[in-house]
């Protein structure tokens, strides 16, 4: 099994801040855009449309740096060899399968806590006299006191 050095896991993470912070420039210019737009007059001036283009190209350049650092130079189309890129691949593919089991066997455990309150409540007995539920065990009822 292909293991991930430590170098390439700082490339893969290198390309997600740098993609996340390409975003975030990106996404800022519609946000002042939008209030220019709203506001003319007294708005913070006319939207910069640099820090889109920056933005954009650091989106592009990081998501090819994460990829490096994802798949190696073999899954990052620099080298052409399906078989590496597929076993470069592996240590990520069974983390990911890892994160959705633990997810599944949370939903498991949330099932087991619901399930034994809701058989708590089929067994109460009413009341025949006034209605009102009372406990299993209960000799007389809590609301008018007759027996049960
Ligand atoms: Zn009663």
């Amino acid at each position: 099994m292909a293991k991930i050095t430590k170098k390439r896991k700082v490339t893969y993470y290198i390309g997600i801040g740098m993609m996340v912070l390409g975003f975030i420039l990106f996404i800022s210019v519609f946000f002042s855009f939008a209030s220019f737009m709203s506001n003319p007059f007294e708005g913070s001036g006319t939207p910069s449309f640099t820090n889109s283009i920056l933005g954009m190209v650091l989106i592009i350049a990081g998501s090819i740096v994460m990829n490096i650092g994802a798949k190696g130079t073999a899954g990052s189309g620099l080298l052409l060899d399906p078989d590496k890129a597929r076993e470069d691949l592996k240590p990520f593919n069974e983390a990911k399968g890892g994160m959705i089991n633990d997810v599944i066997s949370n939903i498991d455990v949330v099932d087991k806590i619901i399930k034994p309150n809701e058989e708590k409540e089929v067994i109460k007995i009413r009341c025949r006299s006034c209605g009102s539920l009372n406990d299993e065990d209960a000799k007389f009822c809590k609301s008018c006191g007759k027996d049960l």
